[in-house]
């Protein structure tokens, strides 16, 4: 067999925190400690590479961490990564660490950083899909979106008791940031009277009018019973509370604004997110020691895809169409 060229890798969690992505740290050293390769974390996501915050990763340091929520590493953004300045003080941070390669486990966000500093450094790197919004081509599921939907679930059905028993207007904003994943999944498994996110309905087809309609004429059909709208963020002027605001100062509509927040963010991983953080971790080194730069493993249709980490953010990615099919023709 040929000798290991690689001696030692380096791991760092960045952009939007999501669970499971402790899992992947997990999995990433102890993938790389079959391999006898030394493993370091650099904390804070990019700001470690500028700060050089550097931890040894041992076996004994992911011990019972795969439960865990949020990340060991520490995530932040790094408003100065995008400088050509930063990129060389990385360089130089990883080189004086001997660094062979880099993981970067996070969003488009911290993947288009990853294209940046390829540009500097020339070892590899390679991304590992975590972001709640799963809004990243390449991939089905990133880490952490199943655990954040079933989070957002649970809250929305308790919302949907109290809504019930008040026959209150609930409009509850979840995450997503530019997509409608989360609003989608949520909104169909909660039975929400609408959902509006930008795979469902173009923004023009979600006008005051349409969604007062709507709400009026589930009200004089039954008027005893709860209503709730679940809409993605960044889709409505002011979120749920400047929709609640615009339908009760214009309409006259009463309505209980909720925005679900970092909540989303938080909790144990979901057995399905642990176990896609254990496969991608191992996979991502994997790809390392088979030479691969500058992708990211994801998983599609139950098997290995590596996608060019420029590419990843590239796409908007698509929502299962069958299920957009079945909620516009049957239930919208
Ligand atoms: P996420 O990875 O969750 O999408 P962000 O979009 O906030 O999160 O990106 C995380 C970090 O990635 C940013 O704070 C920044 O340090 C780095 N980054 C994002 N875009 C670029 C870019 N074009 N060039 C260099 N670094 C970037």
């Amino acid at each position: 067999m040929e000798p290991n060229p690689l001696k030692k890798i380096a791991v760092l969690t960045s952009g939007g925190d999501a669970p499971g992505m402790n899992a992947a740290v997990r999995s990433i050293v102890l993938t790389a400690v079959h391999f006898n390769i030394e493993i370091v974390g650099f904390k804070h996501g990019y700001n470690g590479l500028l700060t050089n915050d550097v931890v040894p990763l041992t076996q004994k340091s992911v011990k019972s961490i795969i439960s865990l929520g949020g990340t060991i590493l520490k995530s932040a953004r790094c408003k100065t990564f995008h400088t050509e300045e930063s990129a060389l003080l990385a360089t130089k941070n990883l080189q004086n660490n001997d660094i062979d390669a880099l993981i970067v486990i996070g969003g488009d966000g911290s993947f288009r950083g990853a294209v940046h500093l390829s540009r500097f450094w020339n070892k590899q790197i390679v991304g590992v899909p975590g972001t709640i919004d799963n809004d990243i081509d390449g991939t089905d599921n990133t880490i952490g979106f199943l655990t954040a939907t079933e989070t957002a679930l649970d809250a929305i059905d308790k919302i949907r008791d109290t809504a019930d028993a008040f026959e209150r207007i609930f409009i509850v904003e979840v995450m997503g940031r530019n997509s409608g994943f989360l609003a989608l999944q949520t909104g169909i498994a909660s039975a929400a009277e609408q959902i509006i996110c930008p795979e469902l309905h173009a923004p023009e087809h979600h006008d005051l009018e349409q969604l007062c309609l709507r709400i009026q004429s589930a009200q004089m059909e039954s008027p005893h019973n709860s209503y709730i709208i679940v809409i993605a963020e960044n889709f409505w002027s002011g979120g749920a509370y400047g929709l609640a605001q615009t339908l009760s100062t214009q309409i006259g509509i009463d309505c209980r604004p909720c925005a679900l927040g970092h909540i989303q963010r938080g909790g144990s991983p979901s057995s399905s997110d642990r176990i896609l953080a254990t496969k991608l971790g191992a996979q991502a080194v994997e790809a390392i020691l088979q030479g691969e730069n500058t992708v990211m493993v994801g998983e599609v249709s139950g098997k290995l895809k590596l996608t060019p980490l420029s590419l990843t953010g590239e796409k908007t990615k698509t929502i299962d169409s069958e299920l957009i099919r079945i909620q516009k023709t049957y239930i919208d």
